[in-house]
């Protein structure tokens, strides 16, 4: 017998890189823990160039198939070029030494990826000609008139828990068509295993009901909320007590500029200092507030210890990127 295993790696498209995939036939006594490394044609990624086109496929986290069932299996992998050295595209190599240098802290990433389903060229529940009613109703709705591809929703959380996803909720947004999952407490590597195979799942399931899912973060221009991927974090010492909540939020605020560059394409136009967030160009961090860079929930100030969420990474962030940048950032100042 043999089973099917299906290679995901992310790409080289810019400004933002996209999931790829391909499937191998696998003899059935090969371990799931010894997967054979694969490759691919890095011209047609943005990878290579055509007269030194291959790219290797290194397994480094493995989900069973809730597509395909069985035996099946969906593979995460990391780039690397054929000398043995990550590919430049690779940005979950230099997490990796971060995350084992800073193991010690404990760092717990939750993160909520928001995004926006389309079909025929617009978003999921506008009309053909124009626009639907304001905001106000969407978020977290009920009814036809509110809600726009629950069923597609529904069958991705299932196809997630099937897989071992470590998935904490769902809701509808505030943009008609607009949704989110949230992924976590996981650790820095797992939240980006379980965050981009996570995606590839969502475009998949998707594509069974003909409808396309982005995380473009700001999908309509104008007065409709864009969509983020705010990133919850916390290290053991934050989980305990809230000095090194505050020392954290700082310590962000002192590599402000040079992270939120690294949050996403397009992070000028979703953070303008409307619909929830605050202005890309200035930090701040406050209890409760939705209008801030950083948010302590209200829970967190009452209990004096837990989590900070950072409001300000978009929908198509890189979270090994942006898991490196906090840990590295949050970790080294409470050395
Ligand atoms: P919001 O109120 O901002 O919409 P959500 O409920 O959507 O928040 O998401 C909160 C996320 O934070 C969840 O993924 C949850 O698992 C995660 N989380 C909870 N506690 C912690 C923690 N101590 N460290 C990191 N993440 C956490
Ligand atoms: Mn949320
Ligand atoms: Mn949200
Ligand atoms: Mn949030």
């Amino acid at each position: 017998m043999v089973y099917k295993a299906e290679y995901i790696w992310i790409d080289g498209t810019e400004p933002t890189a996209r999931l790829r995939s391909k499937t191998r036939i696998l003899e059935d006594d090969r371990a799931h823990d010894n997967l054979p490394i694969w490759g691919f044609d890095g011209s047609s990624t943005n990878q290579a160039p055509g007269d030194n086109s291959d790219c290797v496929l290194k397994p480094v986290a493995v989900f069973p198939d809730p597509i395909r069932g069985g035996d099946d299996i969906l593979v995460m992998c990391e780039v690397f070029l054929v000398d043995d050295t990550p590919h430049p595209t690779n940005s979950r190599a230099p997490l990796r030494a971060i995350a084992e240098k800073y193991a010690d802290q404990d760092m717990w990433f939750g993160i909520e990826q928001e995004y926006t389903f389309f079909k025929d060229g617009r978003p999921l529940g506008f009309p053909v000609n124009g626009f639907p009613a304001p905001q106000g109703f969407y978020y977290c709705g009920v009814g036809a008139d509110e809600v726009f591809g629950r069923d597609v929703v529904e069958a991705h959380m299932e196809a997630c828990l099937e897989a071992g996803i470590g998935l904490s909720g769902i809701n509808a947004e505030v943009m008609p068509g607009q949704w989110e999952f949230q992924v976590g407490p996981l650790g820095p590597l797992d939240v980006g295993d379980h965050l981009w195979v996570a995606r590839w799942l969502l475009y998949r399931i998707a594509e069974e009901f003909g409808i396309s899912a982005t995380v473009d973060p700001k999908p309509v221009k104008g007065d409709w909320n864009g969509a983020g991927c705010h990133t919850n974090f916390s290290t053991k010492a934050m989980r305990e007590g809230y000095d090194p909540i505050i020392a954290a939020c700082e310590a962000l605020g002192a590599r402000a500029e040079e992270m939120v560059r690294a949050y996403g394409h397009g992070i000028e136009d979703r953070l303008t200092g409307a619909h929830e967030t605050a202005p890309w160009t200035e930090f701040s961090y406050g209890v409760s507030n939705r209008g801030a860079s950083i948010r302590i929930p209200w829970q967190v100030a009452v209990e004096k210890k837990g989590y900070a969420e950072d409001r300000r990474p978009n929908a198509n962030m890189d979270p090994y990127l942006v898991a490196r940048l906090i840990t590295d950032t949050v970790c080294s100042a409470a050395v």
